[in-house]
């Protein structure tokens, strides 16, 4: 076990590695570290096996933090082109599934020997099931870190321990509390891109539902996102809502447009022009199946009779209904199975330029640990690549 290192990476995940890559070819001696019992557990888990690993779009506006700004600096420096070349050097194969989404034609293991490989060669050592019991600053410069292992002393320490989601997989607070210790503030922590659980009233009324998916617009607060909406056993999932789930806090109300890209009450008295004898839900099952069809009527109050009997304001009540269906879920399914955590170390404390810290020198946070949090879409990963390219360079 190595006693000394120029830099001593705390956690051997998406950030972690990218940056021992980067530091070891600038020849620094790295040491990663990490308590599971295998490298990149997230990076295995993440987009069903095939790892999204970054965004053909990615920019600013896809990140949520209480400073906007500073993932801008790691963002454009270190961009979703440099990862692509570096999965192209590797010959890895992927393609774009959907709104610029990279993924791996095979497994997210790919990415995992990538980032491995290019370890290797920059000489980095990494240990797994190790512990770290204690850090203490050393009183001219560097720590000295006590671990199950033994002791280290490092120069520079770099904490990429990632957020609090999936403790199955081995997340901590570890991150937030030696950010504690060396006098950090902590922006409140939240699960995010995290299925919705509904009352149990809501659940039985859509028991018919678990595994139907439809396009829908999702809205709560300043948040509005276009894509499928999964029914689930315990609510409401699907790209939209996890999406949503980053807008969301216990109470507010989420509002769901069931037919996006149409002026509904328009349509249907369009409808009524062309089909004056056909039922309102025989006309509906032109978006959704007739199980569908049965519950939203059921749970907007609506009934269903010719469309010749509807007058213009009862139509434009219905379209209205179902342009805005609108629910506040119980809570969400916390961080069991968030995909990110919102929220972290204060990067008004970080430098935007090299992700050290403010208040201790030679200490920096990269990647999920610090207060950004992507949207869904391989935009996570991008800000660990970005913010360990950024620190990577400088410890
Ligand atoms: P992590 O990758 O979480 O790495 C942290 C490392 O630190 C882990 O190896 C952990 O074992 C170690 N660690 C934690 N505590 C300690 C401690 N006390 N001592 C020692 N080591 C410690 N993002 C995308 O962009 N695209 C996706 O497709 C995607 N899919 C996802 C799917 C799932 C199910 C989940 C949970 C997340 C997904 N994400 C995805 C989010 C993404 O995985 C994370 O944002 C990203 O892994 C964060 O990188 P990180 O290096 O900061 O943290």
């Amino acid at each position: 076990f190595p006693t000394q290192a120029d830099v001593l990476i705390i956690g051997a995940g998406a950030a972690g590695l990218m940056c021992a890559s980067v530091a070891g070819k600038r020849g620094r001696s790295v040491l990663v570290l990490d308590h599971a019992n295998k490298v990149g557990k997230k990076i295995l888990m993440s987009g069903g096996g095939r790892c999204n690993f970054t965004n053909l779009y990615t920019a600013p506006d896809n990140f949520y933090s209480a400073n906007p700004h500073f993932c801008k600096s790691a963002l454009a420096r270190y961009t979703q082109w440099d990862f692509i070349a570096l999965v192209e050097k590797h010959g890895i194969p992927y393609h774009e599934k959907t709104l610029g989404q990279l993924f791996c034609d095979n497994k997210s293991r790919d990415i995992v020997d990538l980032l491995l490989a290019e370890c290797r060669e920059a000489k980095a050592q990494i240990r797994t099931r190790c512990e770290i019991q204690r850090i203490e600053p050393l009183q001219t410069t560097g720590f000295e870190v006590h671990t199950s292992l033994g002791k280290v002393v490092c120069e520079s320490l770099v904490i990429a321990t990632g957020g609090l989601s999936i403790p199955t997989m081995g997340a901590t607070g570890f991150g937030y509390e030696v950010a504690r210790q060396f006098g950090h503030s902590i922006v409140p922590t939240r699960a995010a891109l995290v299925p919705f659980t509904l009352n149990k009233r809501s659940l039985e009324r859509q028991q018919e539902l678990p595994g139907t998916s439809l396009a829908v617009t999702a809205r709560c607060g300043a948040g509005s996102f276009h894509e499928q909406m999964l029914f689930t056993h315990k609510g409401l999932s699907g790209p939209s809502v996890l999406q949503i789930s980053s807008h969301w806090k216990e109470g507010m109300p989420v509002a769901f447009d069931l037919v996006p890209g149409l002026d509904l009450s328009e349509w249907l008295m369009e409808q009524r022009g062309k089909k004056q004898e056909s039922f309102l839900h025989t006309v509906l099952s032109e978006f959704w199946s007739k199980k569908l069809v049965q519950f939203f009527l059921l749970r907007n109050g609506l009934q269903s009779k010719p469309l010749k009997h509807y007058g213009d304001s009862e139509l434009r009540m219905v379209g209205e209904k179902l342009q805005t269906w609108t629910l506040i879920p119980e809570g969400t399914e916390g961080y069991r199975t968030a995909e990110v955590t919102l929220g972290g170390v204060d990067t008004n404390e970080v430098s935007s330029r090299s992700m050290e810290s403010m208040k201790q020198p030679g200490l920096y946070f990269i990647g999920e640990v610090l207060d950004v949090t992507g949207w869904l879409g391989g935009f996570n990963f991008q800000w660990a690549w970005a913010s360990a390219h950024a620190a990577g360079g400088e410890v």
